[in-house]
């Protein structure tokens, strides 16, 4: 059988209108806070310092032999983190006087997403070999994996499980985020520097802020090319590029619909549903730190019927993790 070339009809003129079953939001050209925080994650050098820093490293000569990049780059990275607010700088000596960088609130709070980037690269992005690093809760002294929960109820957030509304009046318009400095990042290599690691090789199957709003619209019910076009207003060849690498990477499957004339949609494979917790995940830390407390989005979870939050919590005893209580195991060596 031929499949249809994956570009929409010339035809098309307005762009399709949501099904009604599908629980949208009026607006998907809202302000996503999900985006944003992709955009931040999905910068390499960014992740990279982040990473090093939730494995402890502090200072500036172990960041820098860590990472094998040149002071003067190492030195805009920090201050970047800095005035993004994830990390903060302090004095640890006076004489002479030197400086180590701690993660801010703001920045500590990634750990519950970088735990549900890693739960998926360990799943799914190890092929044959263990994952590269085990879990340990020191609070209830088990080796453990994350698990996304309804803060309400405690049961495990599935997509079909959730509701979303929008919230009037929140979120803004889209031509303030700088789309055009997205880009994709292909090469493993500077992710995975240093040690090899889950959280890296799911940003890379991430890629960037487009592939995360296609995912985004497939958890919100959008199979189908022109639908995504609208309401994404992304240029045709960077989502037929996108819809191709998540197809070929088995987070979507292209489907047929309509046989005559032959058209496609393309629905979440079991994989793609994963990323449910780090899409979740992600969503909550945007909302908090980057949408000055206005989440565009509320969600209800419909097990329990009741408004909620995601937590990330240790999956032997429902604790929230905390950067603060986890240890580790490496499976490989430094
Ligand atoms: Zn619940
Ligand atoms: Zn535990």
């Amino acid at each position: 059988m031929e499949e249809k070339p994956l570009t929409p009809p010339r035809s098309t003129q307005s762009a399709p209108r949501a099904r009604p079953e599908a629980d949208l939001p009026a607006s998907f050209q809202r302000f996503c806070s999900v985006a944003r925080t992709v955009e931040i994650l999905s910068d390499p050098w960014s992740f990279l310092v982040l990473r090093e820093c939730f494995f402890g490293t502090r200072r500036f000569e172990k960041f820098q032999g860590m990472l094998g990049i040149s002071r003067t780059t190492l030195a805009k990275l920090l201050k970047k983190l800095s005035a993004l607010g994830l990390l903060r700088k302090e004095q640890y000596s006076w004489r002479p006087p030197r400086f180590e960088y701690r993660f801010a609130d703001k920045g500590r709070e990634l750990y519950p997403v970088m735990l549900t980037l890693l739960k998926f690269g360990d799943k799914w992005l190890c092929g044959e070999s263990s994952p590269p690093l085990r879990l340990f809760h020191k609070e209830c002294g088990y080796y453990c994996s994350p698990l996304v929960v309804c803060s309400h109820c405690g049961i495990e957030l599935i997509p079909r499980r959730v509701h979303y509304r929008d919230v009037p009046g929140a979120g803004s318009n889209p031509r303030e985020v700088n789309w055009t400095r997205c880009r994709r990042v292909s090469h493993p290599a500077p992710l995975e520097r240093v040690r090899p690691c889950s959280v890296a090789r799911t940003l890379l199957v991430l890629g960037d802020k487009w592939t995360f709003l296609i995912l985004r619209d497939a958890f919100f019910g959008i199979r189908r090319y022109e639908e995504l076009r609208a309401r994404l207003g992304i240029a045709t060849n960077i989502l037929t590029d996108r819809l191709a690498r998540l197809t070929e990477q088995g987070i979507l499957v292209k489907m047929l619909y309509q046989e005559n004339p032959e058209r496609f949609e393309y629905r979440l494979t079991e994989k793609g549903k994963d990323f449910y917790g780090p899409f979740i995940a992600m969503m909550r830390w945007g909302d908090k730190w980057l949408a000055g407390g206005k989440p565009s989005l509320k969600l209800r979870h419909r097990d329990c019927g009741q408004d909620f939050q995601p937590l990330v919590v240790c999956d032997h005893c429902y604790q929230e993790l905390d950067p603060r209580q986890m240890d580790f195991t490496l499976n490989y060596v430094l």
